[in-house]
């Protein structure tokens, strides 16, 4: 698309090619793990891998939903593997991480929409590797009874984490198949079943919102008691895609930032390279020991 912005020096992204890089790729591969941080193209793989920070794509890599932002695949997803709890079990404590993102695409085929696989990964890497921090990236369970929740957030993840994505007006556009207000009131739910939890929620900005609603989604997301806000820019996978309607300079970031602080989140990351994993286990361990 020629009308399209070029892309800006700040968006610079390093090849990834250190040895730590080399060896979670090749852990993931032995392990059939899927990893967010290929399948979306992100552009910190280099740095992230190569600290030992990664992103696993649970449930496959074919999802019910087609976001037109994201670069996974639309279409009718595998059944489910049973032993796929185990194997990211064994890639976590072998990588040593201290910190672990648990992701998924979305199953709507499914009744519980994944909630009890999601539940068993969490209580497989708790066993083998219990001083790890849990976060899981949720999908939306919206064609779900709203019990199922309760599985997930039963087995304890540190920090539960749903994706915004974007301000309400870009929904039908961005997030066709989503509801704004169903994925805040899930947060929601989140804490009032376990107010010690902390939860997180991001979006992406350069998609063509205003920055007054960027500000309106924040204060959405504190009457939801949401903890932590990512916001990053909007890149675009590959030209089918969402176009990025605008490049937001370093100085807008650091407006929101500031917005956000003073609306009383515990943790904020906006920059143009923050992604919703991003630096995810420095900040948690800021957070535990503050
Ligand atoms: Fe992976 Fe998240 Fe790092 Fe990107 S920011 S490379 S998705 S851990
Ligand atoms: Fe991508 Fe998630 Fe949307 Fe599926 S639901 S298309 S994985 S963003």
């Amino acid at each position: 698309d020629n009308a399209q912005p070029k892309k800006p020096d700040w968006i610079r992204v390093k090849a990834p090619t250190s040895a730590g890089y080399k060896q979670t790729r090749d852990l993931m591969r032995e392990n059939k793990l899927v990893t967010v941080c290929e399948e979306a193209g992100c552009p910190n793989v280099g740095e992230c891998w190569s600290q030992g920070h990664a992103t696993m794509m649970i449930m496959g890599d074919i999802c019910t939903r087609g976001c037109s932002f994201c670069n996974v695949a639309t279409g009718r997803p595998d059944a489910l593997d049973v032993f796929e709890p185990g194997r990211v079990a064994h890639a976590v404590e072998k990588l040593g991480l201290n910190h672990v993102v648990i992701t998924s695409v979305d199953r709507d085929d499914l009744e519980d929409g994944g909630a009890e696989h999601f539940a068993q990964t969490i209580r497989a890497i708790r066993h083998r590797s219990p001083s790890t921090t849990i976060e899981i990236l949720t999908p939306d369970f919206l064609k779900c009874t709203p019990d199922v929740l309760e599985k997930v957030v039963e087995a304890r993840p540190d920090v539960f984490n749903h994706n915004l994505e974007t301000v309400p007006s870009l929904y039908p556009t961005v997030r066709p198949g989503a509801r704004y207000f169903h994925s805040l009131r899930l947060l929601q739910r989140v804490k009032e079943l376990d107010p010690a939890m902390f939860t997180k929620s991001g979006i992406m900005v350069g998609l063509g919102e205003e920055a007054q609603e960027v500000r309106q989604v924040m204060d959405d997301m504190r009457s939801a008691d949401i903890d932590f806000l990512t916001i990053g820019q909007y890149l675009q996978p590959t030209p089918k895609h969402h176009a990025v309607a605008k490049f937001v300079t370093p100085d807008e970031f650091k407006s929101y930032e500031k917005s956000a602080y003073s609306k009383n989140f515990l943790m904020v990351s906006a920059t143009p390279l923050t992604r919703s994993s991003y630096h995810a286990g420095d900040d948690f361990a800021q957070l535990r020991a503050a």
